[in-house]
């Protein structure tokens, strides 16, 4: 605590600078509204962008404490479920790094994403508590509040509108300062927390009804109480609602309130301000910001409407129908009444300028991707492939109205995290060649490709990647209890555990590679080391069968004399930033598996490839270019692509006919079947097995074969360590353009047009 509070310190002088120079240039400001922020531990970041650490390290051993242990005791803070909220997590980091002036706007939940354990193989949750020791980095900031209404009518005279809430919170400022490489820029993140209107009724205390006292209280707390533990979306949950509007509506009055005081014009919003909606999370944005206009500034509706397009841009991070968020009309109209008398307006104006337009309500639903869409001035895919989909899938027909609206941002990951922070080896070995530019400006790794016949660049590189290797095996020992060869080959798949990113598959595979081990025990195998990493949804049944039967298998195989030291499968639990700064940095082969159409874009994939692992992975989001970078040569290619996914989804019968193609695949799933795995439970995946044969809608069956075959071509590269420490290199060097860096230097040209404000260029030059 002390440590963080002294660096937090020489935080707030850049922070402070960083405002004034906002409002002494006028500069626009970026609004990167996210319902999750995944940051997880702060302190490394805020000492190495502070360039601190050997001053840390020396202060901490003169009191006579270590370093590491010191560092790892901060709670690891999980705002967010996975991807999505990662990102917004790394474009902190490179809005402040490129001085970009911006605000990330979220909700500060007391309980963030569950901790998972495993009770006898399968997943167990337990609520998360980063608040039960004091979250250092923090400013509470009680006079920074608005009051957010819920629920009651809505009156009309004088053609003007009063909304009258019949309930409310109040929503206070926590900010995060947020510091950018060698701490020259200073943002904020804005997390909202819940609080009563009033606190507490004095008045039934008085008589003794003690619960009553406090309703108003525990109601308002629970808006900004827990993280939905859902990656994709939870439908239709009144709370879930309440959510979204309590943050949104607290940001949008927020960045309003600051756009008045500093004395603008209210028309000149779109010139300060750029909004951008991380999914549809926030899309209650529009509507909220024409109320306002409105409401209480008095705009007409039809110019409200276009003020806040201008100032909107929406990003798309799904195709998965089930993903793509719908409200029941009837809960609007309980809990926000006004801004379902705008949305109608706002689908009125749609559909008298554009016949024909898809509906925002249809149904008795509200649906808010087309709302997001409708109301934003830029729609942004985050793969090129994702981009392609988007325009042809779900918004096919708002593409074919507003053709220039939908553009393409891939997504990107923070060097600063991603290889600065989390690999000590290899940033010392490319420091030693490059200098430390790098760090902000990714590109400059391409000079690493021309070391990869250098044998002796090539040995350092080798040895950087086994001293992390040797590094997580004794932490695989530590947490798990299992021994790991750290001469294996590490194969590793961390991700939210989902159908479509099919950790089934890897597993089958897993067990068909163990039977032709003990089928062949006599041949020249490339031993393997299995990690899997991810939690379910708690209401996801499938996806925690998955993680039984990895569980399963894993004692099995683990066990067997047969395959010693040749197959062992890990699975530490509670996968979160943390574990991954642990493991990506000792892996050789990073899994990206997903169903080609179904993964919008993948962020670990790139962490992966940044690290030195090689990919074997589907055509599928960020794949495609990443493999585009690194070459097709340094890329383990399999399976069908997205537009023969969809084919063969046609065909009758695609899932039966490929595993009687197979005998592999059917013996893998006969064993299973028969309780090979489970002898205490033998029917315990006879619904899991069955879906494959009649449900196999992420087609694990007819890749099968096609992923194992590449997956024994990986065995037979690995047997010469040279050439594959020098594809790993050329992946290491080739990762330049997957900078977060490039991808915000995207969003900030072609969506928010804003600009460092140009004291901070001089100072960055
Ligand atoms: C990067 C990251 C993700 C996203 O991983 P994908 O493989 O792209 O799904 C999820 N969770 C954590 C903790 C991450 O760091």
């Amino acid at each position: 605590m002390a440590l963080s509070l002294v660096l937090r310190d020489r935080l707030v002088d850049v922070w402070i600078d960083s405002t004034r120079t906002t409002e002494t240039n006028s500069s626009k400001r970026v609004y990167y509204l996210s319902m999750e922020f995944l940051i997880g531990r702060l302190i490394e970041d805020m000492i190495s962008n502070l360039g601190l650490e050997a001053e840390a390290r020396d202060a901490m051993e003169a009191l006579g404490q270590q370093y590491d242990t010191i560092v790892h005791d901060e709670p690891d803070a999980a705002l967010g479920n996975g991807g999505l909220g990662r990102l917004a997590a790394c474009f902190m980091d490179s809005l402040a790094t490129l001085g970009i002036p911006a605000f990330g706007y979220g909700i500060r939940y007391e309980h963030g994403l569950f901790e998972q354990s495993f009770v006898e193989g399968e997943q167990a949750e337990q609520p998360e508590t980063w608040l039960s020791q004091r979250h250092a980095w923090e400013f509470e900031r009680p006079e920074v509040h608005h009051s957010i209404g819920f629920g009651g009518h809505v009156s009309h005279s004088d053609g003007r509108a009063t909304w009258h809430p019949d309930s409310g919170v109040v929503a206070t400022a926590f900010d995060t300062p947020v510091v950018g490489w060698k701490g020259e820029w200073g943002n904020t993140l804005r997390l909202w927390s819940a609080k009563p209107i009033t606190p507490f009724d004095l008045d039934s205390f008085n008589r003794g009804d003690y619960l009553a006292a406090s309703r108003s209280e525990a109601l308002a707390r629970t808006i900004s109480r827990v993280l939905y533990p859902d990656d994709t979306t939870e439908n239709g949950k009144e709370l879930r609602l309440k959510q979204e509007y309590f943050f949104t509506a607290a940001s949008i009055m927020d960045l309003l309130r600051r756009h008045m005081d500093e004395q603008y014009d209210i028309r000149a919003l779109p010139d300060h301000v750029a909004i951008q909606l991380n999914d549809t999370h926030p899309a209650i944005a529009g509507p909220e910001l024409v109320r306002l206009l409105v409401d209480e500034h008095g705009v007409p509706l039809p110019e409200a409407i276009a003020l806040a397009r201008r100032c909107l841009a929406y990003t798309n991070h799904t195709l998965l129908p089930e993903a793509l968020e719908r409200w029941p009309e009837s809960l609007f109209a309980r809990v926000l009444p006004r801004h379902l008398e705008i949305i109608r307006v706002i689908e009125e104006a749609q559909q008298t300028e554009f016949p024909g337009s898809p509906c925002i309500l249809e149904h008795g639903e509200i649906r808010m991707g087309e709302l997001a869409f409708v109301m934003a001035h830029k729609v942004n895919g985050v793969s090129a492939l994702h981009t392609e989909l988007v325009k042809e899938t779900v918004f096919a027909d708002l593409h074919r109205i507003h053709p220039k609206r939908i553009v393409n941002q891939t997504n990107g990951i923070t060097p600063r995290r991603w290889l600065h922070g989390c690999n000590p080896a290899l940033r010392g070995l490319i420091n030693d060649q490059l200098g430390e530019a790098w760090v902000s400006d990714l590109e400059q790794l391409t000079a690493l490709k021309a070391k990869r016949t250098d044998s002796e660049f090539i040995a350092a590189f080798q040895q950087a990647k086994r001293s992390n290797k040797v590094a997580l095996s004794n932490w695989i020992g530590e947490t798990c209890g299992v021994a790991l060869d750290p001469d294996a080959m590490f194969d590793v798949q961390i991700k939210r555990i989902h159908e479509y990113k099919r950790q089934l598959m890897n597993l089958l595979e897993t067990v068909a590679l163990w039977n032709e081990m003990r089928d062949d025990p006599d041949r020249d195998w490339t031993p393997r080391v299995k990690i899997f990493g991810g939690k379910a949804a708690p209401g996801y049944v499938l996806a925690k069968q998955i993680i039984h039967l990895i569980n399963d298998v894993a004692r099995v195989v683990n066990a067997d004399p047969a395959t010693k030291g040749r197959l062992k499968i890990v699975f530490p639990p509670n996968y979160n930033v943390t574990m991954a700064e642990r493991l990506i940095p000792a892996a050789d082969l990073s899994e990206q598996i997903s169903t080609a159409g179904k993964e919008a874009s993948g962020t670990g994939n790139m962490k992966f490839a940044l690290n030195g692992a090689l990919t074997i992975g589907t055509l599928d989001g960020a794949n495609v270019e990443i493999r585009d970078h690194v070459g097709s040569e340094n890329f383990f290619l399999f399976g069908l692509t997205a537009s023969e996914v969809v084919d063969r989804r046609r065909q009758h019968g695609f899932s039966r006919n490929a595993i009687e193609a197979s005998p592999r695949l059917q013996r893998v799933l006969g064993q299973i079947f028969e309780g090979l795995f489970s002898p205490e439970d033998p029917y315990r995946y006879h619904g899991l097995i069955g879906m494959l044969y009649d449900h196999d809608h992420f087609l694990v069956t007819c890749d099968f074969d096609s992923y194992y075959d590449t997956q024994r071509r990986a065995d037979i590269v690995f047997q010469n360590p040279q050439n594959w420490a020098s594809m790993a290199l050329m992946n290491t060097a080739s990762m330049g353009w997957f900078s977060s860096d490039r991808t915000i230097r995207g969003y900030a040209r072609d969506i928010w047009q804003a600009d460092a404000p140009s004291s901070a260029l001089e100072r960055s030059a």
